[in-house]
């Protein structure tokens, strides 16, 4: 039996999560959900899976939710704020956490896993790109296992052998790591048409459903500049080793590429309870509710190189991963305020990229390592990016 705590419950990987938990209950029990703002719904989810602790991290709903435990029969402790997420995090009686609050705010809170020396199924990208040395040391020196839970650093730590060795890929006989992305809504659309995008078409994943700051990136493509500085932090790769590749139609995950010419891919179709159910269960597999993929009704599988006009997001994440730390912090954090102004209404989807490239160009460069470096260079992006909005509006 393995105890688990959820962050981030009430996205979509935070369901997805609690659905695979659902099939197993002789399997995995839930520790504690958090959640920020969809009370009603994490109350319902704390209820179902008789979790043991709620955590809002926002302490300005800690009443209202506290109203609702009662009023709903939730028997769950409520706590709220940060040091509650990290207390669920950590705590003695979990074995896995599944790290799935969106952007810079699930940092602290899964590093509190890490540290703790947990089983951590990383989604939170944003956290390993903000702290990428710092998260990995950390994860050797307390020996947490990082499971990773984005499907394509998932498919291709299933398709790395099984003696791989951190950062040693020429030994392992590999000579590339191939990164798919379908390209987003906007593959074919005009450029000229690009200012005009809206939320709502922006909001639309072909073939993903996410939730709605993944679903923007994926559309930019900035999803896969950011899966680009994870996937050289989870597996110790360089900047050259990576490459990525145009696959519209998300059947192939990604790729692992060999000396002697083999290619070794994964496959599914593209619901993100086969890589939950994957970290949940590894070494061995357990039912994750998913259809089995069909080649009959399959189609062909095509393949592209990414533009970069259309996806410049991809370039500015690619060039910052060389340039170091302090550039994907920024970056990041710029992204994160950009995306939110475009949400908002109050930029055009072509600012977001305008927005993050001033961010680095106005910054000086530097070099961080210590936390505290790290979230002052996070906080100075956000405001750079903020200031700079305010500026187009
Ligand atoms: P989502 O927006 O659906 O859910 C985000 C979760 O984070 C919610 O539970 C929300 O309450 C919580 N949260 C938001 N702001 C918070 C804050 N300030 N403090 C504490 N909690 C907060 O997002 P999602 O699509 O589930 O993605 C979660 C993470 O997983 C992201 O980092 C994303 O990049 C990654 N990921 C998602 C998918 C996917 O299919 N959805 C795939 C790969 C990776
Ligand atoms: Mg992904």
């Amino acid at each position: 039996m393995q105890t688990i705590t959820i962050l981030g419950a009430t996205g979509s990987i935070g369901c997805s999560t609690l659905d695979v938990i659902a099939r197993h209950p002789d399997k995995y029990r839930v520790f504690a959900v958090t959640g920020n703002t969809q009370l009603e719904r994490l109350m319902s989810q704390a209820k179902a899976c008789s979790a043991r602790y709620v955590v809002v991290a926002d302490e300005n709903h800690y009443v209202r939710a506290q109203e609702l435990a009662s009023a709903m029969n939730v028997p769950a402790q409520i706590l709220c704020g940060a040091q509650a997420l990290d207390h669920v995090a950590s705590a003695p009686e979990v074995d896995a956490v599944m790290a799935a609050i969106v952007g810079a705010a699930g940092l602290l809170p899964t590093l509190a896993a890490v540290k703790a020396g947990k089983r951590v199924m990383l989604a939170n990208k944003e956290a390993l790109v903000m702290s990428g040395a710092l998260f990995m040391d950390a994860a050797r020196q307390c020996n947490a296992t990082i499971l990773p839970i984005d499907s394509e650093h998932n498919a291709i730590f299933q398709c790395l052998p099984a003696d791989f060795k951190y950062g040693s890929l020429e030994q392992s006989g590999i000579s590339s790591i191939l990164l798919t992305g379908s390209g987003g809504p906007f593959r074919e659309r005009p450029l000229e048409s690009f200012a005009d995008i809206s939320v709502e078409e922006a909001c639309c994943h072909p073939n993903w459903s996410m939730g709605r700051k993944i679903t923007v990136d994926s559309a930019t493509m900035m999803n896969k500049g950011l899966e680009f500085i994870e996937a050289c932090w989870l597996f110790g790769t360089s900047a050259d080793q990576v490459k990525v590749v145009i696959h519209p139609q998300s059947t192939i995950h990604s790729m692992v590429q060999y000396v002697d010419g083999s290619v070794i891919a994964q496959m599914g179709n593209p619901d993100m309870r086969t890589p939950i159910a994957y970290g949940l269960a590894y070494p061995e597999r357990v039912d994750a509710g998913v259809e089995a993929l069909d080649f009959m009704t399959v189609g062909s599988l095509t393949f592209d190189q990414p533009c970069h006009d259309r996806y410049p997001n991809l370039q500015l994440a690619i060039d910052a991963c060389r340039d170091g730390q302090a550039a994907t912090t920024r970056l990041n954090a710029a992204n994160e305020v950009a995306v939110a102004a475009f949400l908002n209404k109050e930029i055009a989807f072509t600012d977001i990229a305008r927005v993050n490239s001033e961010t680095l160009n106005q910054l000086e460069p530097i070099t961080v390592s210590t936390l505290q470096q790290i979230l002052e260079q996070d906080t100075l992006a956000r405001d750079k990016a903020s200031a700079l909005i305010r500026g187009l509006r």
